[in-house]
């Protein structure tokens, strides 16, 4: 059953029109979260991004932060999901041809829900490949990465690159060449003894899970050092990692042909640092 504009109807009949301009102009925001156990881990902190979003590209959600976590949490039930992957998309709505938003009175608000997957375990025992690409990442001053936005041609024409060169994820560069994040991850690496990762300021999405592990590599007494990063300082780390919601702490083996440490010790430290956080979370939250 998909959520669609106030109701929970079967997939087949959750259409959307053709002149949506989600559709038409990729004028839209989305979240993406997972349920563990039912319990959809750091719900608040995804709905308020997704008001985040809403207000930087002055879109009015049609609900509030109570109501719409209340009908994610009928969207998986109705699905009988435990272990899911939640997506909530806003866009404009439709509306005539033209960019004006004010064409479009009311957005269309969609939630799916997909019975979640668990990635391959060789992913987290050997690590993936990964590669810097040509693509760089939007400007934070034309279109903000902050913005979890409908928009995704940047991240998609990275997403290609990789795919040519048969990387599992792509990383992309700032406007001035520094290390920027993921096409749907962010990056991490250990230099050191030192957790480096690209500071917010270099035009991220500031990663739910980033935040949860900057907070867990700070309670174990691991420096960090959010900063302006080269190709160079990733391709000499100790260990690589990628984050989001989904994969959680996925070590990287290989960047661009270069072994990436194989050790992952503080990688592996810190995923089980958040499998540990999501624990207390399901528990505090008793189930859903
Ligand atoms: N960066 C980009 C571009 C993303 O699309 C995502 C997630 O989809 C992330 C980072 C990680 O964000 P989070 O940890 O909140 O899932």
């Amino acid at each position: 059953m998909i959520y669609l504009n106030g109701k929970l109807v079967p997939e087949k009949k959750a259409l959307v029109s053709v002149f949506d301009h989600g559709f038409l102009y990729g004028d839209g925001i989305y979240e993406t979260l997972r349920a563990y156990k039912g319990t959809v881990f750091m719900i608040d902190e995804h709905i308020e991004r997704l008001f985040r979003s809403a207000s930087m590209i002055g879109l009015v959600l049609p609900q509030g932060h109570d109501g719409i976590k209340k009908v994610v949490y009928q969207t998986i039930k109705a699905n009988k999901h435990k272990e899911a992957y939640v997506r909530i998309t806003v866009s404009r709505g439709p509306g005539p041809l033209g960019l004006d938003p004010a064409l479009c009175p009311e957005p269309t608000f969609v939630i799916i829900s997909k019975k979640f997957t668990d990635y391959p375990g060789s992913y987290y025992q050997k690590g993936v490949n990964i590669t810097i690409v040509n693509t760089r990442r939007n400007y934070k001053k034309a279109l903000d990465p902050k913005i979890k936005s409908l928009n995704f041609l940047n991240n998609i024409l990275a997403k290609r690159e990789s795919i040519e060169k048969g990387a599992y994820e792509a990383i992309m560069l700032n406007h001035r060449g520094y290390i920027a994040e993921g096409t749907i991850s962010n990056i991490f690496f250990l230099k050191k003894n030192v957790l480096c990762t690209p500071a917010t300021g270099v035009g991220i999405l500031d990663g739910i899970t980033r935040r949860l592990i900057l907070d867990a590599a700070r309670k174990l007494g691991i420096k960090v050092n959010e900063g302006r990063f080269r190709p160079e300082d990733v391709y000499s780390a100790d260990e690589v990692f990628i984050s989001n919601t989904t994969m959680e702490v996925m070590p990287v083996s290989e960047i661009d042909d270069k072994k990436a440490g194989t050790k992952c010790t503080v990688t592996k430290q810190l995923h089980k640092a958040y499998r540990k956080k999501v624990k207390e979370y399901i528990k505090k939250a008793g189930g859903a």
